[in-house]
């Protein structure tokens, strides 16, 4: 079969290799000047979050099914990617830590939960704290990486267009005469102007097949929609309740020895592949657009201070937008008028770990007819 998919993030990515290995035909669009998530985000997986300590949705599951996945890609693509390492929590008092006891006493948790890491490097960095808790089997996934990495591949491959999708050419690319609904169509929004530059290489190809190939109709068997927080400009999946939260982070460099595990304080500190600390991030649900503002490089440089008791040096600042969903389960499934248009999306602030497992649903259901999880089954919204 032939397939399209719109939007080559992580979700994009992920849904593609899995087709691709299955042995079908792959063909990827996406807007290289828009800012993805999946750029800026630091790919962490981590079981246990919040301030009550809570495991994360199906994490039993999600970890192994990343690593899978995940370490298969490396070896494809020739780059490491995924990363396990220790992620040390800052217990900041003693309600906290007796919060932590209590919970790592209850079921399913206690192999998470360490009540007296070691700290590695953490204090010859970081300002004192009352407590240090540790959380196993975290890790972390360059998703910027993988993502640029599979981009080359599908790129030198001719699978690749480059290009901000126009979703009235589906109706043609599929050869359907079904219209979205014309309530749906929210000509009233658009995508706020792109405010960074390319981010593809000089001399990219823009087109599938050659500098004057373009996508041709009807020639596609299935069409899936991976577009990210945009996901809201598509008209035919615009009845979802798409969200939108903004995020900015910090890239920085010390002098002392980068650490070996993640720490989250006040704000997350995560070691980086090129001796840098990735330092984040802020988070709103209202925003004018997508770029980074004084104003939050101001409150991530505040939270710094507090945290770190060397001197830094700032490398970059940046910013995107999480693709979240009101009832914060992933969006999976098919148009209900137009089985051939399939959608993955609202990986929200977990996409490193939720994308290995919400992509497999999607193509085991695609391919093989089995049944989504109803919690995440785009059916659960209606029409
Ligand atoms: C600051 C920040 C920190 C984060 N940290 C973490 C973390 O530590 N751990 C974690 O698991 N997750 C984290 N996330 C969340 C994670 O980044 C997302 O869940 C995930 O990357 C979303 O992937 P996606 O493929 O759905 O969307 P995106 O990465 O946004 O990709 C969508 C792609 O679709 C393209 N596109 C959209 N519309 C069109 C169109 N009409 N035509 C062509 N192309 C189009 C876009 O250009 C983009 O390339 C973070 C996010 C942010 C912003």
């Amino acid at each position: 079969m032939r397939f399209l998919i719109i939007g080559q993030g992580l979700a994009g990515t992920l849904t593609g290799y899995r087709l691709e290995r299955a042995g079908h035909d792959v063909h990827y669009v996406d807007a290289p000047e828009q800012m993805a998530a999946s750029a800026v985000a630091a790919g962490i997986v981590n079981p246990i979050t919040g301030r009550r300590f809570v495991k994360s949705w199906r994490i039993d599951e999600l970890i192994p099914e990343a690593k899978a996945v995940y370490t298969e890609l490396e070896s494809l693509l020739g780059v490491r990617f995924w990363h396990e390492m220790p992620l040390i929590r800052t217990l900041y008092n003693r309600g906290d830590r007796n919060d932590w006891e209590v919970r790592s006493g209850d079921p399913g948790y206690r192999e998470y939960m360490e009540d007296q890491p070691d700290p590695g490097g953490i204090p010859e960095l970081t300002e004192p704290v009352f407590a240090y808790a540790g959380v196993r089997h975290a890790a972390r996934v360059d998703v910027g990486t993988m993502v640029a990495a599979f981009r080359e591949k599908i790129v030198a491959e001719g699978r690749f267009l480059a290009e901000e999708f126009d979703y009235a050419r589906i109706e043609t690319l599929l050869g359907t005469s079904k219209r979205p609904e014309a309530r749906n169509e929210r000509k009233d929004l658009r995508a706020f102007p792109a405010s960074h530059p390319p981010r593809t290489p000089e001399g990219l190809p823009r087109t599938l097949e050659g500098p004057s190939g373009t996508l041709r109709g009807p020639e596609y068997d299935q069409i899936i929609c991976c577009e990210g927080w945009r996901a809201r400009f598509n008209p035919w999946f615009a009845h979802l309740p798409h969200g939108g939260n903004k995020g900015e982070v910090l890239i920085v460099k010390t002098k002392a020895p980068l650490l070996d595990r993640m720490f989250k304080h006040r704000v997350f500190l995560v070691p980086l592949a090129d001796d840098t600390y990735w330092v984040g991030a802020t988070s709103e649900n209202r925003f004018d657009d997508d770029s980074p503002t004084p104003h939050n490089r101001q409150y991530l440089e505040d939270r710094l201070a507090e945290v770190l008791k060397v001197p830094y040096e700032i490398i970059d600042h940046r910013a995107a937008v999480r693709p979240t969903v009101r009832d914060r389960r992933l969006f999976i499934g098919v148009h209900p008028e137009e089985p051939r248009l399939a959608i993955l999306n609202g990986l929200g602030t977990k996409g490193a770990s939720l994308a290995p497992l919400g992509s497999r649903w999607l193509v085991e259901h695609l391919l093989e007819g089995k049944a989504i999880p109803a919690e995440v089954d785009i059916g659960r919204w209606g029409a």
